[in-house]
């Protein structure tokens, strides 16, 4: 599956075998996409893992 980069419309290869929810990296631009649906293919750019060393 062919798809492009939401951030940077760099081509993206993402493999048949992904699964809703995974996190591919944008070769491009380094940005990780989640993957948000899967037929059809959506990305979206994943949220900033936040450290939360607080509580
Ligand atoms: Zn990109």
């Amino acid at each position: 599956m062919d798809t492009q980069c939401v951030s940077c419309s760099d081509t993206l290869h993402i493999p048949q075998d992904s699964y809703q929810g995974e996190i591919v990296n944008c070769p491009g631009c380094a940005t990780e996409l989640e993957i948000h649906s899967t037929d059809p293919l959506q990305l979206a750019i994943a949220p900033e893992p936040e450290e939360d060393w607080g509580e």
